[in-house]
């Protein structure tokens, strides 16, 4: 049915030349028509010129054979070029076609390599950004553990992850813990993005059934991309946290910290990501420990081991540093020196376990009583010292009489006795009574030893001769 518009065009086209050919049979010009139109639709028109040229040839043949109308001379010839005509071209679009055909699918194919092709370079491409991602971090990664190799302090060290890990992670709140030198609590020593749902709990019993110390006993990596399965997150549920990350400090087999990070959102970190970071504090975790352990023993170094008031050495040298501090801004220091009375005799009648008790709870009056800008040490044997910077000798004396009073009233329980000590303290300031740390404690000294001699249990101080003016 398609066919029969193009199949009436050639009948009419036929009809048409053929009744011109029949009004003017003498003119010879007009076998030029068909020849033109033949070698024209012959290429476009397939249908509609094998129904002309049929329809010609028969309408020619009538007019030749029994109405002797057509051109006795061009018949034959006319016939042969017009079915050459139409035959000509049959055979070239043939192989054009096959030729447009083979040309089509070899394009197709070089479409669909030129798409692989595409798709390949998209795949390197991606995997180019992702390598130098991987470049960059692990530049910054040498880097961080280059400058975690150039400090031996630990909050340094954890200030320094904290940056790394900000910068390289973007993790919108996470705390970092570490383990305290009697492996019972843990410590949060840094904090990033939090609010004070961390911040309260700065320690976390070692022992507990906390959330962190039980993920920390298991001594895995955690990351929960969203809350759902696991049993053990339920109550971060309503704290509306989506997302969850633990990571253990590990050293040999024994938890030293960890990093623990959280999101309202899902999702916050993924499988990549996740393992990077695992291996950032595997690397981390040693220097971590060794600078723990540094503090550790510079602790230690520092610090009485009875009444866990800083050593002698320590306030030695930490009095010559208030002194030029003091000097500098033109400020007052005051120095007092303690001495409980009549120490031997406690510990020849109670004995030194009696004593080492009293020496301990004396030193814990004195820290309560001191502010915090104050340092208090053990200076030796059953004397101790309260460094006071920027405070007057009055203030000084109000603090001295202070702990006096407190510690007079403190009863000692001595098995079902209860006892009691008192102590004599010596003050003196900076710069009005000496210039010198060795003149500043001299001159305490001094003060504390007339107060030994005006029957003890008070404070003097320095200059004694000025008071007794
Ligand atoms: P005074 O009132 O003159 O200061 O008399 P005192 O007995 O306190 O002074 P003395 O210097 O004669 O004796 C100090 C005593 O302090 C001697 C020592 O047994 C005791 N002592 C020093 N260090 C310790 C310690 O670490 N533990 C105990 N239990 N006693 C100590
Ligand atoms: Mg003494
Ligand atoms: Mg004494």
């Amino acid at each position: 049915m398609a066919d029969l518009s193009p199949k009436l065009r050639g009948l009419a086209l036929a009809l048409g030349i053929l009744t011109l050919e029949l009004w003017r049979p003498s003119s010879s010009l007009l076998m030029f028509i068909p020849v033109f139109f033949i070698s024209y639709i012959s290429f476009h028109y397939r249908v509609m010129a094998f129904w002309f040229l049929s329809v010609y040839t028969v309408g020619v043949l009538v007019l030749h054979f029994f109405l002797g109308a057509a051109q006795e001379v061009w018949v034959w010839p006319e016939m042969l070029s017009l079915w050459l005509l139409y035959a000509v071209p049959y055979s070239t679009k043939d192989r054009y076609h096959k030729m447009e055909r083979e040309f089509v699918s070899q394009n197709e194919a070089k479409r669909a390599e030129f798409a692989d092709f595409k798709a390949v370079v998209e795949k390197l491409k991606k995997e180019n950004g992702r390598i130098d991602k991987q470049l960059r971090e692990i530049g910054h990664l040498y880097d961080v553990i280059k400058d975690l190799g150039s400090t031996l302090n630990a909050q340094e060290m954890l200030d320094l992850i904290k940056e790394f890990t900000e910068r390289t992670f973007d993790l919108p709140h996470f705390v970092i813990a570490v383990v305290s030198p009697d492996h019972k609590k843990y410590n949060v020593r840094v904090t990033s993005g939090c609010d004070e749902l961390f911040l309260r709990k700065a320690e976390i019993d070692v022992d507990t059934r906390q959330l962190l110390a039980v993920l920390a006993r298991e001594r895995k990596p955690v990351l929960v991309s969203s809350l759902g399965q696991d049993t053990r997150l339920e109550k971060l549920r309503s704290l509306s946290i989506q997302s969850f990350l633990f990571i253990p400090f590990i050293i040999q087999d024994k938890v030293i910290g960890f990093l623990c990070s959280y999101s309202p959102q899902p999702n916050f970190m993924d499988e990549e990501k996740f393992s990077n970071f695992q291996v950032f504090f595997n690397q981390i975790a040693i220097g971590l420990q060794k600078s723990l352990l540094y503090e550790r023993v510079q602790k230690l170094s520092i610090t009485d081991g009875l009444t866990k008031l800083y050593s002698h050495r320590y306030f030695k040298q930490r009095l010559e540093e208030e002194l030029v501090l003091a000097g500098r801004y033109d400020s007052p220091l005051s120095l007092l020196i303690l001495d409980i009375d009549h120490f031997k005799r406690y510990n020849d009648t109670y004995g030194h376990v009696a004593g080492d008790h009293v020496l301990m709870q004396v030193a814990n009056i004195l820290k309560e009583q001191a502010d915090v800008t104050h340092l208090v040490a053990r200076y030796g044997g059953e004397e101790m010292v309260v460094i006071a910077p920027e405070t007057t000798k009055e203030k000084a004396l109000e603090l001295a009489e202070r702990i006096r009073v407190k510690i007079k009233a403190f009863v000692f329980a001595v098995g079902a006795e209860t006892t009691g000590v008192t102590v004599s303290v010596g003050v003196a300031t900076f710069p009005k009574d000496a210039e010198t740390s060795t003149d500043l404690i001299g001159n305490a000294d001094q003060a504390l030893y007339a107060a030994k001699n005006k029957g003890r249990d008070q404070v003097i101080a320095y200059p004694i001769e000025a008071k007794k003016g």
